[in-house]
């Protein structure tokens, strides 16, 4: 070959080099964009099964919406006559009632966490008595309200008192068929289904009733929603819907369930029919949460409500994001503490004079309210919601005037006040 052909091949080999590398280059450049898109694509679906889910949920939230406004002329005022549809037993000492409306109108809508009050004449006492019981299902079966009581029996230091008046009523006495009094659902804690924060639930005993009622709405809902639902009780026996807890965990990928059993029986199987063994405690959720970013909502005895509080402070989580509805008075010391700081009195404590009592004590500081000045006191008042609402803890004032904690849900008679969610202003005698 001479030079010139061999410069030719030279240059044909070259460009032929050129060509494949460029046609490599091609292909990579191909491929890349292929993936690309393929991973484009992949995001959009993504993207739009997560707008319709949302869609799906804003269809749901207007539908429940629409149906409460519908319901909103259904609420009535004073008490309404309702009959036990059904009375079922959970576990011991502790019945369901299934209440329906008597006049068979529709019943209006109720947040989940809410109670409704009840006044009862019981035979052999003159007066009617009035307590509330949180409603123990979700606001979307439209045609019963159900509630769920415990019998109340004598507090352990004092097993010579009679055992809870109403509880025993209901749960000993009542029947089906029976027409109770009682007044619209009512109260301040509950669960806003609008907003999309995880949850997590905290109860004991009893407790347990309104977070039934929220978790099932969440359920109902077809919410995603983050829900941690925690729930101490002895064993077994004191175990409240069992059996529904059992059948419903691990059904839905947003629904955790933890029960703790403090004293489990031989026939309790753990991993089955409670998971911890011991107390629920905050030391229990810091091993299971994923972190402490969480709204809570807390129900239960006072022991088991002032240690979650102040472990869950201590844990960081804000005041703001701590819910809790007390059974009874003097549940949670420190949450009302801004509210009370502001109106410790300097100087001497005032004096509170029960008068009917004949009885005097100095005011202590530390305490939330009258009505649990008086029962530490001894002294026994009535009480019903202990949040301003019912009206049966009023009692007259024969001389001072009191301060309001919170505004009372309805207006006071002049004279008197909510001993529930008052503290004195100065010396006080009241009519009790
Ligand atoms: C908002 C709210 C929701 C509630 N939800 C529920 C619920 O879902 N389920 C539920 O079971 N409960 C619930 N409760 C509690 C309920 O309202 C009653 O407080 C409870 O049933 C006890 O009432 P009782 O009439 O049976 O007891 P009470 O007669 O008021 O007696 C209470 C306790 O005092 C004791 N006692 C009686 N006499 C004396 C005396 N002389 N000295 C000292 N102690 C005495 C009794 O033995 C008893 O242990 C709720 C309470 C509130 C405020």
């Amino acid at each position: 070959m001479n030079p010139a052909e061999i410069e030719i091949m030279r240059q044909a080999s070259f460009a032929s080099a050129v060509g494949w590398l460029f046609l490599g280059g091609l292909g990579v450049h191909l491929v890349l964009q292929v993936v690309g898109q393929l991973r484009n694509l992949k995001w959009q679906r993504e993207q739009e099964e997560m707008a319709r889910e949302r869609l799906r949920w804003e269809i749901k939230a207007a539908s429940a919406q629409y149906v409460q406004v519908q319901q909103s002329s259904a609420a009535w005022n004073g008490f309404r006559k309702f009959k036990i549809a059904q009375k079922q037993f959970e576990c011991a000492g502790v019945f369901s009632f299934f209440l329906v409306p008597h006049d068979g109108k529709p019943l209006p809508p109720f947040k989940p966490g809410q109670y409704l009050t009840f006044q009862l004449n019981i035979p052999g006492h003159d007066k009617p008595v009035v307590r509330c019981y949180s409603i123990s299902d979700s606001p979307f079966h439209t045609n019963y309200y159900r509630v769920t009581i415990k019998r109340e029996g004598a507090p352990k230091d004092k097993p010579g008192v009679p055992p809870g008046l109403a509880s025993s009523y209901f749960v000993d006495r009542l029947r089906e068929g029976d027409i109770l009094d009682v007044k619209a659902p009512a109260g301040h804690f509950y669960l806003d289904l609008a907003q999309p924060q995880p949850i997590v639930l905290l109860s004991g005993g009893v407790g347990i009733t309104p977070m039934l009622s929220m978790m099932n709405a969440i359920i109902e809902s077809g919410s995603k929603r983050e829900v941690w639902f925690f729930h101490g009780a002895r064993n077994r026996l004191e175990h409240i819907q069992r059996s529904y807890l059992m059948e419903i965990a691990g059904q839905y990928e947003n629904i955790h369930i933890h029960i703790c059993y403090s004293q489990p029986m031989a026939e309790d199987v753990q991993g089955r029919n409670f998971q911890h063994h011991g107390r629920l405690t905050v030391e229990l959720l810091k091993s299971l949460l994923p972190s402490n970013n969480f709204q809570y909502f807390l129900c239960g005895n006072g022991a088991f409500m002032q240690t979650l509080t102040t472990d869950l402070e201590a844990w960081g989580v804000p005041e703001s994001a701590i819910h809790f509805e007390a059974f009874g008075p003097a549940s949670v010391k420190k949450k009302a503490a801004p509210a009370a700081a502001a109106m410790v009195l300097t100087g001497p404590q005032p004096q509170i004079t029960f008068a009917k009592s004949g009885k005097v004590f100095a005011w202590e500081p530390a305490m939330l309210n009258l009505l649990d000045f008086a029962r530490e006191k001894g002294i026994r008042l009535d009480s019903g919601c202990c949040a301003g609402s019912c009206g049966s803890c009023l009692v007259a004032i024969q001389s001072g005037s009191v301060d309001y904690l919170k505004k009372p849900d309805s207006s006071v008679e002049t004279g008197s006040c909510l001993t529930c969610i008052c503290r004195p202003q100065g010396d006080l005698v009241i009519d009790a």
